[in-house]
């Protein structure tokens, strides 16, 4: 992809055929430069005939897999975008302004998590049914038992994605989508589509996907969801205000669709009292990769960091020193560890965010207007430079613990003891994740007790584990990903737990020894 005139019209692939919409489309742009690198419409596609592929032709090939079938496609899928990756890396610069290294991570973020799901899928053997815990009894005589399975749901799985992981975010619900047996129908985000149309190009061309298993929508969303049914689920990925639209929409609405939100969150780093000097090095490291990696752009990055009062002034000392080693410009130069905000819309909200945020905090390292000079040199960039802010009055606070700025921004939260800090973190009213560093065992309990029903994770990180530890804004699937409230109440990934979406759980009773006779395929 290049940002020459004649620009590209992404196309759509939908009934295992790729389309183009009609119209002039929207632009998808290079944020560094500002140039338009390629243009999407959905107008003029039929959506309504792609849901019915779907549901007739994807879910009929589909059901003709095993487990261990579907986990050969997937490990297909995996081995697809690896041998497309230094490819997808450039169109990720180009349409996203990452750097080298946070286009790897959304790249190798999806074909690690379909090996994942690959590799469990072929643990799961020749089958096609779930058992979902044991037999139960349910009489006096064991002859009549009851099991619950679970099944694929009959229609498509409707996945919509947020810009910042065009291809982890459409990866990681297709590999649990299409392990469970329900064919999917992706849309990601317009601005950074170019990478997840590449993807699913790769795909196509290694010729892995069994008829009406997989389709792409490109564009806005049209009127795809006046088509749904009751068979279809919806899982959504971006801000709540969209996740309420959708909520809303009458066919979700009247049909009471399963509808996963993975929305926005204000996730914390919690430094407790008397943390060894390796718990505090690993929380230093932690807070600076998550304010700087994707240049902030992760929906589990650090938003809030509560530190004991006494040590506010040497955090921000220390965590401005990092900051302010890491080099901020064009990714095409990989001395830059951070590139800008992925589109003009992302750094107009950054901007505002940070202006909100400075109501009720002070700048306490970095330089709000950073970006100006980086802008300026390349004619049009979203640059957002590192910035930490410290809370002036925490309790009293509103928009610290409530607006989410998408980018490199960071607020600091001074405590006195560990209740404050549990009962601060809770003002975030639901979060994706939080890390705690500490070594003082009653303060890790008091705080992960406090703080678990709060969040879809908790990190916690002592001496013992300070250099092994997985950063906390990295998505693991073994792990839930997914947090009540704020972020959304939705569930992904955490083994088969992934799976639990598509599939529909039915309660079998009957003649007990009938039973698994009647599941064996
Ligand atoms: P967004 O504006 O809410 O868009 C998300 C997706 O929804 C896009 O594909 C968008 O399509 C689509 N969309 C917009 N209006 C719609 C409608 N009326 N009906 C159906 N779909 C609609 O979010 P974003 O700006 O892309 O992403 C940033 C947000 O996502 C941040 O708040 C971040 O925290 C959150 N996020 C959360 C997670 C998580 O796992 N919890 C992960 C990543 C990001 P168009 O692009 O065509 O408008």
């Amino acid at each position: 992809m290049s940002g020459a005139a004649g620009v590209e019209r992404l196309k759509s692939y939908l009934q295992d055929t790729w389309l183009a919409g009609t119209g002039v489309g929207s632009p998808l742009l290079d944020p560094t430069s500002g140039a338009t690198v390629a243009t999407a419409s959905s107008a003029g596609l039929d959506l309504k005939a792609a849901l019915s592929f779907g549901r007739d032709v994807g879910a009929a090939s589909l059901s003709q897999l095993s487990f261990k079938q579907r986990g050969d496609l997937l490990a297909g899928l995996s081995k697809a975008i690896h041998a497309q990756r230094d490819a997808l890396i450039e169109i990720e610069r180009v349409n996203g302004g990452c750097t080298r290294g946070d286009a790897k991570f959304d790249i190798d973020g999806a074909s690690g998590t379909l090996m994942y799901y690959a590799e469990l899928g072929r643990s799961l053997g020749d089958t096609k049914v779930l058992i979902d815990g044991e037999p139960l009894t349910l009489g006096r005589s064991a002859r009549l038992q009851g099991q619950h399975i679970r099944v694929p749901r009959p229609g498509v799985a409707v996945l919509i994605n947020a810009f910042n992981f065009p291809c982890w975010g459409l990866a990681e619900k297709a590999a649990c989508a299409l392990l469970a047996g329900m064919p999917v129908l992706c849309k990601p985000a317009t601005a950074t589509a170019a990478a997840t149309v590449a993807m699913v190009r790769a795909f196509t061309e290694a010729n892995l996907l069994p008829p009406g298993a997989l389709q792409l929508l490109v564009g806005s969303v049209g009127d795809l969801l006046d088509h749904l049914d009751w068979s279809d689920v919806v899982a959504f990925t971006g801000s709540a205000d969209t996740a309420a639209t959708i909520r809303r929409h009458p066919r979700v609405a009247a049909l009471g669709l399963p509808f996963n939100v993975e929305a926005d969150s204000l996730n914390a780093a919690v430094l407790l009292p008397g943390a060894e000097s390796a718990t505090y090095d690993a929380f230093l490291r932690d807070v600076h990769l998550e304010m700087t990696q994707k240049a902030g752009q992760k929906c589990t990055a650090v938003r809030r960091i509560l530190v004991p009062r006494d040590q506010v002034d040497e955090v921000i000392a220390d965590l401005g020193g990092l900051l302010g080693r890491t080099k901020v410009g064009d990714p095409a130069d990989e001395a830059h560890r951070m590139g800008p905000l992925a589109t003009p819309a992302q750094f107009q909200a950054a901007q505002a965010g940070i202006a909100a945020l400075r109501t009720e905090a002070d700048v306490a390292w970095g330089d709000p207007e950073g970006g100006a000079m980086l802008n300026a040199a390349t004619g049009g960039g979203c640059f957002v430079t590192p910035l930490l802010l410290k809370a002036r009055a925490p309790h009293n606070a509103k928009k610290i613990h409530e607006i989410e700025v998408f980018g490199p921004v960071a607020t600091v939260i001074a405590y006195d003891d560990v209740p404050e800090a549990v009962a601060l973190v809770r003002r975030g009213e639901g979060s994706l994740v939080t890390s705690i560093y500490g070594d003082d065992r009653d303060a890790l309990s008091d705080a992960v007790l406090g703080l678990a029903a709060w969040h879809g994770r908790l990190v916690v990180v002592d001496a013992k584990v300070a250099d092994k530890s997985v950063p906390p804004g990295t998505v693991m699937p073994h792990l839930l990903h997914g947090g009540p409230g704020r972020a959304g109440g939705g569930e992904e990934l955490g083994t088969l737990r992934g799976l639990n979406l598509y599939t529909q759980r039915c309660a079998i009773q009957g003649n007990g020894p009938l039973l698994p006779k009647l599941l064996a395929e």
